[in-house]
């Protein structure tokens, strides 16, 4: 028996796929979703174009994901794989943003930010372009195939394509030098992971926003499984308001002129063909609903053209619907948005405040210790020094806890005023230095000695570093 048959045979189990025909709606909120696309696509393909002033040797892409280097560069800063941190971080924080903003405005992140509604709506006004508005397109998909057709179906997948793979591109550009990758592509010389990428997100992105679209936000996105629990009764839903419009009448003016008492909707559909989910949103909240306001557009039009001055369908709550007051400061809402500002506090006060500094100290074993003809001991240490900062440093180097010490740096001759050995260290670099530490005859007791290597750079920004360690003696 096939598996997706119910138990007396007759019924699928799953909704066979009908495809989608929205109509083109303006409106206030079909431009106030322009004006968001415009801002995340200018960010998403210029981004990696935009090029930053760093010293030689660094790169000069503003962002960039340096994966062979593990760096991550954001104009003036530069993430250490030590940082990866701040990345789980920025994950909760953007969980948490996407909580805050579902249990205040439901769906509002699927309708107006996700990329798959974002790149759906590009495909959508390219298939508007060669194809026509829904009754064209529905002529269009039902008549037989000619030369015509052929070439317009052609031309709109060719249009596709090229967003698609200028998508892919802007992905990889990201993670290596965008002019160098940009010449390397049209040349072939690209790296193997490189065409891998980017055929990767062109293929996706030509599926998903070309062909597989609602069907995406319905069965594969797994937020749309569970912002069900973020909702509570004040949370914004985008609704129809049954007690204005029904009963729904076509013929409204002439039953209303018979006296009928019938509602202000006047059942002309345009709500449910404007809807992306192909759902219609008469029939109450629905999973489907990404909270997209196509519908509010529409039933605004009709309002304005029928006459009428009851809105339809708006945006609101559940509670509202219910006649009562609604509470944006809610208990949820609250502490949402406490945890977001606390996590996005807490990544600010790091990339603010961390030294880009950093510094081990580790005594060589063979041997532990020398002790010198003239009775003094010596111990001696690999030093390894990471500058964090953009600029070549000079650091000062000094150690406390032993009296009468003496240090001296391999292969480095440079003392500061006060006789301390200065180490230079390139931007971005670890650097290892051999370091001898000599405890006088005059001062030698046994046994252990804790004492601690201070590095202070010269410039400001460079930082200070602190290494506890032991001297060893007999
Ligand atoms: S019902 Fe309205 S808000 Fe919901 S997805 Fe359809 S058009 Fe958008
Ligand atoms: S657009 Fe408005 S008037 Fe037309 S069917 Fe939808 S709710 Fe009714």
């Amino acid at each position: 028996m096939s598996t997706d048959m119910t138990s007396d045979g007759d019924k699928s189990l799953y909704e066979n796929w009908k495809k989608i025909y929205p109509s083109h709606q303006p409106g206030f909120f079909r431009n106030l979703r322009w004006v968001v696309y415009a801002i995340e696509l200018g960010i998403f393909f210029l981004l990696p174009l935009v090029r930053w002033e760093r010293p030689e040797g660094l790169p000069s892409q503003a962002v960039l994901f340096d994966l062979p280097e593990r760096k991550f560069y954001l104009f003036d800063l530069t993430i250490w794989p030590q940082d990866i941190f701040l990345l789980a971080f920025l994950l909760i924080a953007a969980a948490l943003g996407l909580f805050f903003m579902t249990a205040l405005a439901g769906r509002v992140f699927c309708g107006f930010m996700c990329i798959q509604t974002v790149w759906t709506d590009l495909f959508l006004l390219l298939e508007r372009l060669f194809e026509g508005d829904r009754k064209r397109r529905l002529k269009f998909d039902r008549s037989p195939w000619t030369l015509r057709k052929l070439l317009v179906k052609t031309g709109k997948m060719l249009a596709w394509l090229l967003v698609s793979l200028l998508t892919g591109a802007a992905f990889v550009f990201y993670f290596a030098d965008a002019p160098t990758m940009a010449r390397q592509f049209l040349d072939g010389s690209a790296p193997y992971p490189a065409w891998f990428t980017l055929g990767f997100l062109t293929l996706t992105t030509f599926v998903m926003a070309g062909y597989a679209r609602e069907q995406v936000c319905i069965y594969m996105c797994p937020y749309a499984r569970f912002q069900g629990v973020m909702f509570d009764e004040d949370t914004l839903i985008v609704a129809y308001h049954p007690e204005l419009g029904e009963p729904r009448e076509s013929n409204r003016r002439k039953r209303t002129a018979m006296g009928e008492g019938v509602g202000v909707c006047i059942d002309c559909n345009t709500c449910v063909t404007v809807c992306p989910m192909g759902i219609d949103i008469r029939d109450g909240q629905q999973y489907e609903c990404i909270t997209c306001a196509a519908c509010i557009d529409a039933c605004d039009e009709v309002r304005r053209k029928a006459g009428f001055d009851a809105r339809l369908i708006r945006y609101t709550s559940m509670r509202e619907m219910k006649g009562e007051k609604i509470h944006m400061l809610r208990g949820r809402v609250v502490v949402y948005a406490l945890l977001l500002a606390l996590f996005l506090g807490g990544i600010v006060y790091y990339l603010l405040w961390h030294v880009p500094l950093e510094m081990t100290v580790i005594g060589h074993r063979q041997p532990l210790y020398i002790v010198q003809s003239d009775g003094g001991i010596q111990n001696n240490y690999t030093l390894r020094v990471l500058n964090m900062t953009a600029n070549a440093q000079q650091y000062r180097l000094r150690v406390a806890g032993m009296a009468g010490a003496e240090l001296a740096v391999a292969a480095v001759a440079e003392r500061d005023e006060r006789g301390d050995p200065v180490l230079r260290v390139e931007p971005g670099s670890v650097n290892a230095f051999t370091l001898y530490l000599k405890q006088p005859a005059r001062e030698v007791t046994t046994g252990r000695l804790e004492v601690v290597f201070h590095l202070l750079a010269r410039a400001p920004e460079g930082g200070v570093a602190s290494y506890k360690t032991v001297f060893m003696r007999p």
